[in-house]
């Protein structure tokens, strides 16, 4: 009896890492057709400087509208994206439809601000990263001031010699270089007075904790940036507690629901009009 479960068990567990393996390799080729058929959209989620309550950024949020099961959150895709490598193709027009779209509001005579676009750790490490940035500035005619890349701490620290070198160029270039999701990785203190790194994003995490009566945490990475000679900017906002807390404790920037989701294009020019 006890053999027959252990076949039985087994067969299960077979049979559902091969579904698993059928879904994963139907989204690959899914992700594959995504590119070529253009079912890729980028939304904007606006950033908020807190002194002069001005618009100056917005945050690149990557969208892939499935011809059938809809809008898929990017939380859903991206981890295969990059186990895949895709993510260096799916990169490269995220990249290029931000400057496009951020030169074309400029163009259209709002004022520039900077547009952020999220990269992961295969993206940054990529060979030839700051020439494929420099081109498409150059292609898309717009000003590198008004480009901020977002690593995460998953870049990791083990090549820091590469990672200093690439961001140094970066910000040569004029690029802006953020840590996103601060706090929930690792990343040793040192490499934030080493690296030229010139914004932290405060994770959502320790915003919900300010809602818990516990605010240390984004007190001192606010205090922290400052006296490293770094913006901040929380990220998650959704309420107006929160917001005030965060004009006391003179953060820089905010960006969240409480403000703004994130919105397609067309969407957030109209925010823009009414702004103006
Ligand atoms: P992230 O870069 O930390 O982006 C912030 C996420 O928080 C976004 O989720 C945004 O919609 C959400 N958010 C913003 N404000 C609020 C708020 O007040 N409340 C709540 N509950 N959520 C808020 P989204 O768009 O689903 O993106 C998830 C993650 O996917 C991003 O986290 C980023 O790590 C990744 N991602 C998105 N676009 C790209 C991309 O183009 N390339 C890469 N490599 N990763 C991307
Ligand atoms: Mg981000
Ligand atoms: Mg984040
Ligand atoms: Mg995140």
């Amino acid at each position: 009896v006890i053999k027959e479960k252990h076949r039985n068990n087994y067969k299960v567990f077979e049979s559902s890492i091969s579904e698993n393996l059928k879904t994963m390799f139907t989204m690959e080729t899914e992700l594959r057709k995504a590119l070529s058929k253009e079912e890729f959209e980028l939304h904007y989620q606006p950033q908020k400087n807190l002194k002069t309550g001005k618009i100056v950024g917005m945050e690149a949020l990557l969208r892939w509208k499935h011809p059938v099961k809809g809008y898929i959150p990017p939380l859903d895709f991206i981890s295969l994206a990059e186990k895949t490598g895709l993510i260096i193709e799916i990169g490269d027009w995220v990249l290029e439809e931000a400057c496009r779209q951020n030169k074309y509001w400029q163009d259209q005579g709002f004022e520039p601000v900077i547009v952020s676009v999220n990269m992961s750790a295969k993206q940054f490490h990529q060979n030839g990263l700051v020439e494929k940035l420099e081109k498409v500035l150059m292609e898309t005619g717009l000003d590198p001031e008004f480009l901020e890349l977002e690593i995460t701490e998953s870049i990791s620290m083990t090549n820091e010699k590469n990672i200093l070198t690439t961001m140094q160029q970066l910000r040569n270039l004029g690029v802006f270089v953020s840590i996103d999701d601060f706090g929930t990785g690792y990343s040793s203190l040192k490499y934030l007075s080493l690296f030229p790194i010139t914004k932290l994003k405060i994770d959502k995490m320790f915003m919900d904790d300010t809602q818990k009566q516990n605010p240390a945490i984004v007190k001192s990475i606010i205090h922290m940036s400052h006296s490293l000679d770094m913006k901040v900017i929380a990220e998650g906002v959704e309420t107006m507690e929160q917001l005030n807390f965060l004009e006391n404790e003179k953060c820089d920037e905010m960006q969240g629901f409480y403000f703004s989701k994130p919105l397609p294009p067309e969407q957030l020019s109209k925010l823009l009009v009414t702004l103006r």
